[in-house]
C-alpha cells in the first residue's frame, strides 16, 4: 500500500519535471504542444501547468498563432522565478556572476588576486556574493545553486580539486568549502573547459554538433571533449589535460606541474609573454600583458607576430593529433590566445596540413562566438542542470 503511494508520488514528480523541462526547451510553447511532447493528457498538463504558474515558476507570455480555433496562450519559464550563481576560477583570477533563469547576468565581477590559498579564494567568493545580492536587491533564498568551474584534475563526485598546478592546489575540497561559506547553498564543481564545452553545446557553435572539442588557450591549456553528444570525462574524470601532453621531453621549459616540455609550458600565455619579453626589442617588460599582445599595439609588431605564428604552429600539432584521434566535426578555440588571428590561422594551417584529407576536410576549426567568457556561461549551464532537477524552486 505504502509502496503504491510512493510510486504515484514519484510519477507525479516525474511528470512535473517533464512538463517544466519541455517548457524550458520549447518556450514559447502552448499547452496542447506540451501534451503532445510529453504524452500526458491535456487535463493532466493543465493541472501541472496551473501549479507551476501558481508558484511563479512558469508564466503566460502571449497568444500564439491559431490553428483553426482560439489562439493558444504561450508559456515560458519565468526568468525571475529563481537565480543561480556562477564562479570561474583560473590562476590569479576569479570571475563571478549572478544569473537569472533566462541566462541574463544581473551582477558580475572579475577579481585579480593570489589564488594559491583556497581559504582566501572562498572568502573572496563569499564576500562578492554578499555584496552582489544587496546590490541587485535579491532574496538569498531564491539563489538555488552555484556552478563552480576550476582548472586542474577535478573530482566532480567528491567536489575536490585533486590537483591543479596553476592554482597550486592539492586535494582541496572546494565544493564543500564554498557551500559552507554560502550558508549551505549547493555547489556543483566542474572542470573549467568542460564547462566551456557545455556552454558551447547549449548556446554556442556546438549546438548542432555531436562530436566536438573545446580548447582553452590561456595560462593553462585544456580540452573539453564532447563525444556522441556527451562529455567524455575518462575513467576518473581527468580526461582533457591537453596542456600536460609532452611536446619537448628533452630541453623543453619546465612546466608548473614539475615536468619538462609540457605543451602548456611551451604554448601557454606565460611562455608567450616570456618569449616576447626576452626576444622582442623595445618592449616594456614591466607593463606588458597578454591583451597588448593579442589585440593591442604589440599585435602589429612583426617579431611578436612571428612568436604568435610559431606558437600557433605548435598548437596546430596538438590539434592535428586530436583530429586523428577523435575525428570531431569541430574544434572550438577560446581563451586569451584565441583572440590573436595570426596564431589561430597558424593552428588551422598546421592542423590541416598534418592530418589526412578525409579527416581535415570535414572539420571546422573556429573561435568561440560567445560574447561572454564560455567558461562563465558554463557555470550557469552546470547550475541550471541541477536547478531543473529540483522539485520546487521556492
Ligand atoms: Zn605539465
Amino acid at each position: 500500500m505504502q509502496r503504491g503511494s510512493r510510486n504515484s508520488q514519484d510519477l507525479k514528480l516525474f511528470n512535473r519535471l517533464l512538463v517544466r523541462n519541455v517548457i524550458r526547451e520549447k518556450a514559447p510553447v502552448a499547452r496542447f504542444e506540451i501534451a503532445r511532447e510529453t504524452g500526458l493528457t491535456p487535463s493532466a498538463v493543465t493541472v501541472i501547468v496551473n501549479d507551476l504558474i501558481g508558484e511563479g515558476a512558469v508564466s503566460e507570455m502571449r497568444l500564439g498563432r491559431s490553428t483553426g480555433g482560439r489562439r493558444p496562450v504561450m508559456l515560458g519559464i519565468n526568468p525571475k522565478a529563481a537565480f543561480v550563481f556562477g564562479v570561474r576560477l583560473q590562476k590569479n583570477q576569479i570571475e563571478m556572476a549572478i544569473f537569472d533563469l533566462g541566462g541574463t547576468i544581473l551582477n558580475k565581477e572579475l577579481q585579480t588576486l593570489d589564488t594559491s590559498d583556497p581559504t582566501e579564494v572562498v572568502e573572496e567568493i563569499g564576500g562578492y556574493f554578499d555584496r552582489a545580492i544587496i546590490e541587485s536587491d535579491l532574496d538569498r533564498k531564491k539563489i538555488l545553486w552555484c556552478g563552480l568551474a576550476s582548472p586542474g584534475l577535478i573530482n566532480s563526485h567528491s567536489g575536490e580539486v585533486v590537483r591543479s598546478s596553476n592554482l597550486n592546489w592539492l586535494n582541496v575540497p572546494i565544493r564543500d568549502l564554498t557551500s559552507h561559506r554560502l550558508d549551505g547553498m549547493p555547489v556543483q564543481l566542474e572542470h573549467n573547459v568542460t564547462a566551456a564545452a557545455l556552454a558551447e553545446m547549449e548556446y554556442g557553435v556546438g549546438k548542432q554538433c555531436m562530436n566536438f572539442i573545446s580548447i582553452n588557450l590561456s595560462v593553462g591549456i585544456s580540452a573539453g571533449i564532447i563525444l556522441d553528444g556527451r562529455v567524455y570525462r575518462g575513467d576518473s574524470g581527468y580526461a582533457g589535460e591537453l596542456g600536460h601532453m609532452t611536446l619537448f621531453p628533452v630541453g623543453g621549459p619546465r612546466c608548473a606541474c614539475g615536468q619538462y616540455g609540457c605543451f602548456e609550458a611551451v604554448c601557454g600565455v606565460n611562455r608567450v609573454l616570456e618569449r616576447i619579453k626576452t626576444e622582442v626589442r623595445s618592449v616594456d617588460v614591466e607593463t606588458i600583458g597578454i591583451h597588448d599582445v593579442v589585440a593591442g599595439s604589440l599585435s602589429r609588431n612583426p617579431q611578436v607576430r612571428n612568436i604568435l605564428e610559431e606558437t600557433g604552429g605548435l598548437i596546430g600539432i596538438a590539434v592535428a593529433n586530436l583530429l586523428s584521434l577523435f575525428n570531431p566535426s569541430m574544434i572550438v578555440l577560446s581563451g586569451e590566445l584565441s583572440k590573436a588571428d595570426v596564431l589561430v590561422n597558424a593552428i588551422v594551417a598546421k592542423a590541416k596540413q598534418m592530418t589526412f584529407d578525409e579527416v581535415s576536410s570535414s572539420v571546422r576549426i573556429v573561435t568561440t562566438e560567445m560574447k561572454k567568457e564560455p567558461q562563465l556561461i558554463g557555470t550557469y549551464v552546470t547550475a541550471m542542470k541541477k536547478v531543473f532537477m529540483l522539485d520546487h524552486w521556492v
